[in-house]
This record gives structure tokens, C-alpha cells and sequence, in this order.
């Protein structure tokens, strides 16, 4: 750190990323990522004549791109906001909705950019405790006494997989109309029911996806709210206060084939469905406790080693999953689905493992 940093973020805990290895070849089952490729007509749109135009500005308001999202959502151009990532959809709602002395609230077990973009804009974080079973509790977010402010919930959850329902997010809705509501459905796609048709009925909801997991897009960092026209406007505010070419002329042009890809990526993420319900009861089997998850990850615990060895353990044998220090799930793991080749070499290092380890 140098003496010259603005002292508010001298103390500022930044995001850890998961381990991107570059020194040896992982299965990497710990930041759920895709293991299929884009779909053939997002490696046809990324070409030489694309890369060729990279001289010129990408479309500031990115029209093409809009419409399409919009075609395929059913809703309007005007209710929809494109990023780089969902991730700067985070970073904008808590700068729009929270900074400036609001507060925000969210589970003390969820996505770590929330507290990260908290802290980083001064904002007062409340965080509301998981249920026993790891639910969120949104009977908590009905009965706050504050005015104004975000509430934002993983739906599902990360890293949990568990998800609330439409009825239950629409009674946080309808208790909060004073407060943004920002639902992150980063895994929605893996068998959860969306909320962005919500956005009709309700000005206060922000939901936010992202090309990163179902869509295998992750290196090319594109997410999209959808939203009342009113709080897409709020955050264009801040993008043309801050970047206004946030989305770069190749993945504005993936993103768009990734639209055309007919049932391509829905394709895929059933197949991530079929292979996470086998891991997840081969890995019973074994003895783990298995959350009951709708997204493209499971969250286990074992009966018979800890989180942080198993963790170890995986490592030595070429498999990354994450592994969180946090106390209340420092003896799980959360493991990205794989293919099934991946989850079948997986289960047979964890049987190794524990037989090493001197059970079963
Ligand atoms: C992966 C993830 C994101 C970030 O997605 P990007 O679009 O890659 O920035 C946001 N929220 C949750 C809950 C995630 O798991």
C-alpha cells in the first residue's frame, strides 16, 4: 500500500477471487464455470472481421444487444441494462441505491462482493443470518424498520445452491417498497424460477443475470439487469458517469449469438441438472450431507473429514473445488458441476480419500 491511497480504503477487504491456476492442469470444479464451450454461433461471431473493427468504439448504448435480451425476456429496451460482468450491476446498485448514507442487507452467507462493494462505499451492511438449514430467512427482510436502501439476495444462493420462492420474493417486495430489491440470479438457469417478469409489476425489484455460468461466457465478463425503466435509468447514470463502452465489441457480438443459439445452452444446462442429481446422490452414498441445490454447484459437508482437508486432499490429487474459511460453513466445500467424466473422477479421488484417511 502506498502512502498516497485515499485513506478510506486503507483498511478496504478486497474480493478473493477463486484460484485460477496457471501453473498445472486442475479439474476445476471452484468457480463454476461452464464445462462446455460457447455455442458454435458465438465462435462464428467472434471472428477476424469482428477483431478487425476492434479500431472503432463498441455501441455506447449496445441497441443490438438490448433488443435482443429483450426479444428473448419479453419485455422492453427500456427495462433493460447491459455490464461488463454482473458483478459492476452489483457495484452500481450499491452505489445508486445504498451510498450515501442508506443501508443494505443481505444474508451473512452469500455472494462476498456484497459486503466487498459495501465497504467500499461507506455503507452500513446488515447482515441477516441463514436459517438453521441454510434457507434465507426473507420473513427478516419483511420487517425492517429503515427507509431506503438495498436488499440483495442470491437466488439461488451461492454458496448454498438453496432458493427462495417467487411468493416468497414478492412478499419482500411488497414490504419494501421504499427499498430496492436486487435479486442476483447468476444460477437461475440450473432449474430455478425467474423473477425478471417481476419487473412489470414491481419498480422497486432489480434483477441481475449473467452469460458467465449457464452460458459459458465467463471470460468475456457480460451481465444484464432488467428492471422498472426508472432504476435502468439511475444506473446508465453511473455507467456514463464512469464507463460509458462497458461491453467490448467481442462479447457485445458473442452475447448476441449466444441469443441465436436455439436451445443450445438450455441443452447444457440440463445436462448440468442430470449430472449434479448423480453426484449428489453418489456423494451421499458416501456420506456427505448434501444441500438440496438448484444451481450448477453442491455445498457438502462429509461425515467423516473436514471441509479444509478434503479441500487439501482434492488438491493433491489435481481437483480444485472452494473452499470458504467462514466458521458456520468452514467444514463444507462447494463443488462446480462438471462433466460427468469430471464428477466421475471426483467421486473416485474422494473415495480414495477417505480410504487414506482411514475410513469406510
Ligand atoms: C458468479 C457470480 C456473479 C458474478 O458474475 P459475473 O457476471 O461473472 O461478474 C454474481 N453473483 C453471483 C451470486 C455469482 O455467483
Amino acid at each position: 500500500m502506498s502512502s498516497y491511497l485515499n485513506p478510506a480504503l486503507s483498511s478496504l477487504e478486497s474480493y478473493t477471487p477463486g484460484e485460477q491456476p496457471t501453473e498445472m492442469k486442475y479439474i476445476k470444479l471452484n468457480t463454476n464455470e461452464s464445462p462446455y464451450p460457447p455455442s458454435p454461433e458465438v465462435l462464428a461471431a467472434v471472428n477476424e472481421k469482428e477483431a478487425a473493427l476492434l479500431r472503432l468504439y463498441p455501441d455506447p448504448e449496445g441497441s443490438a444487444l438490448k433488443q435482443a435480451l429483450a426479444d428473448r425476456y419479453n419485455v422492453k429496451k427500456a427495462n433493460i441494462f447491459l455490464a461488463n460482468g454482473s458483478d459492476e450491476i452489483l457495484n452500481f446498485a450499491f452505489l445508486a441505491f445504498a451510498a450515501g448514507g442508506r443501508k443494505a442487507w443481505f444474508p451473512d452467507i452469500s455472494y462476498g462482493f456484497y459486503q466487498v462493494f459495501a465497504d467500499l462505499y461507506g455503507i452500513p451492511a446488515v447482515k441477516i443470518p441463514l436459517e438453521e438449514d441454510f434457507s434465507v430467512d426473507y420473513k427478516s427482510y419483511c420487517a425492517l424498520s429503515d427507509k431506503g436502501g438495498l436488499i440483495c439476495i442470491a437466488n439461488p444462493n451461492a454458496p448454498t445452491g438453496l432458493t427462495l420462492s417467487l411468493a416468497q420474493i414478492e412478499e419482500v417486495l411488497k414490504a419494501n417498497p421504499d427499498k430496492v430489491v436486487l435479486i442476483d440470479e447468476a444460477y437461475v438457469d440450473f432449474g430455478a424460477e425467474s423473477a425478471l417478469n417481476l419487473t412489470e409489476k414491481y419498480e422497486n425489484l432489480l434483477v441481475v443475470q449473467t452469460f458467465s455460468k449457464s452460458r459459458s461466457m465467463a471470460g468475456a465478463r457480460f451481465g444484464f439487469a432488467a428492471a422498472s425503466p426508472e432504476l435502468i435509468e439511475d444506473l446508465e447514470k453511473i455507467k456514463y458517469s464512469t464507463n460509458p463502452y462497458n461491453i467490448n465489441r467481442l462479447t457485445m457480438a458473442a452475447a448476441i449469438a449466444a441469443l441465436k443459439s436455439g436451445s443450445y445452452f438450455e441443452d447444457n444446462c440440463r445436462k448440468i441438472m442430470e449430472i449434479r442429481e448423480y453426484a449428489a446422490s453418489e456423494l451421499r452414498k458416501s456420506g456427505f450431507s448434501v444441500l438440496p441445490s438448484l444451481a450448477n454447484f453442491l455445498f457438502v459437508k462429509s461425515d467423516f473429514i473436514g471441509g479444509e482437508k478434503l479441500y487439501q486432499a482434492l488438491k493433491k490429487k489435481g481437483i480444485l473445488v472452494r473452499h470458504f474459511e467462514k466458521e458456520r460453513i468452514c467444514e463444507y466445500n462447494r463443488i462446480t458441476i462438471g462433466t460427468q467424466e469430471e464428477m466421475e473422477t471426483l467421486l473416485a479421488k474422494i473415495k480414495e480419500i477417505l480410504k487414506e484417511d482411514g475410513n469406510e
